[in-house]
């Protein structure tokens, strides 16, 4: 059985689903209330591979809420990921995902120190951070909306914003290597990672945000912000494809401009419907069939069987793997969201 462990993006957010989940006692409540609150399996999912082979999950909501970052409740917020593990774990689950801030949180405190959780050990093998399936979608949605757009790759300057991060340094080695772009543009706050980053590259300019947008033909998002940031589609290049890979999303403006197209990063599409509900919850627009792609990391480890944290630590994720996983991607019928035809 795989598992996936989510979030939802803000306490309005939560606030408004909790009825739709079977919470109605958690609908009016504030931070504080949610800071206080379990784990909680709240679905059950079937998905058929395209070969036909059926598996099971189950999805834990961890009642982590961004606010919680910003508001400095850090011991909560590393109580609800932890929490939420030893949940999956003592529910039998085989494999599972920590989604969107889950495995930047694990990360940023440090919890593989904390593995005993009351009378529970986590067994690590049993979670993987999705990020390598993740960056894989991310890195093909780049290739295959550029060509949507008619824009060359090999011409082409592409912007990372978050790229010393897990996703973000992935996504670059590929386009590297892979994609052959004609110039990246690394953008983060930490310069000391950006020069390491840009050393392991052996290429890629290093600038602030505001610099690096009107120069970009695409921006790919992939920061670990709580909140998403306003940009003016007029200062940018045009046509400019912007896939936001962020969760919350990296960009809080709807952007409406001709020339300026946006398109969810990091999302899948799967060939067949999925039996579940909880995408409806995180506003996918076939919620049926499209997912978070760390999502679909742990269910594609359950049907492979590949029972290991094959995405783990920090900016350690390799080509071969995203290759790896790409290729099982493929084979059980996922496919990376695309811009929407004519
Ligand atoms: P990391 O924490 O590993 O990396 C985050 C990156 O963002 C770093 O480069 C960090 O560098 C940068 N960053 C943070 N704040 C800012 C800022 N204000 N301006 C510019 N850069 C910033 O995160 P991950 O790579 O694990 O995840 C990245 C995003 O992807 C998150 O939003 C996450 O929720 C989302 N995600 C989406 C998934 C999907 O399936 N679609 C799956 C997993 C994650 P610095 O601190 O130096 O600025």
């Amino acid at each position: 059985m795989f598992g996936l462990i989510g979030h939802l993006t803000s306490l309005e957010h939560a606030q408004s689903v909790a009825k739709e989940l079977g919470y109605p006692e958690y609908a009016d409540q504030g931070l504080e209330f949610w800071c206080m609150a379990p784990p909680q399996i709240v679905d059950s999912i079937t998905v058929t591979s395209i070969t036909g082979q059926t598996i099971y999950g189950k999805y834990v909501e961890s009642c982590f809420l961004p606010e919680m970052l910003a508001s400095q409740r850090i011991k909560a917020a590393t109580r609800k990921i932890l929490n939420a593990m030893a949940h999956a774990q003592k529910n039998g689950i085989n494999i599972t995902a920590l989604g969107g801030f889950s495995s930047i949180i694990f990360e940023n405190f440090n919890l593989q120190k904390i593995t005993q959780i009351r009378n529970l050990t986590l067994d690590l093998q049993r979670f993987t951070t999705g990020n390598t399936h993740t960056a894989y979608i991310i890195c093909r949605q780049v290739e295959q909306a550029a060509a949507q757009l008619g824009i060359e790759l090999s011409k082409a300057t592409v912007a990372i914003c978050g790229a010393t991060g897990d996703i973000g340094s992935a996504v670059c080695r590929w386009l590297d290597v892979h994609t052959e772009v004609a110039e990246l543009l690394l953008v983060a706050r930490n310069q000391e990672r950006l020069g390491e980053l840009q050393a392991e590259l052996g290429r890629g300019k290093i600038l602030g945000l505001e610099t690096a947008l009107p120069m970009a033909d695409i921006v790919v998002w992939v920061a670990s912000m709580p909140k998403g940031v306003e940009i003016d589609p007029d200062a940018l290049k045009h046509p400019c494809l912007m896939i936001d890979g962020g969760y919350p999303k990296n960009l809080a403006t709807q952007i409406q401009h001709p020339e300026v197209h946006i398109l969810n990063g990091g999302i899948v599409e799967h060939c067949l419907d999925i039996d579940w509900r909880i995408m409806q919850i995180v506003n996918m627009s076939i919620p049926s069939r499209q997912l978070f792609a760390c999502f679909a990391e742990s269910m594609l480890l359950e049907f492979e069987q590949w029972y290991t944290n094959f995405s783990w630590g920090r900016n350690q994720i390799t080509v071969e793997n995203m290759e790896k996983i790409g290729q099982v991607s493929v084979k059980h019928g996922f496919s990376p969201l695309l811009l929407p035809s004519g």
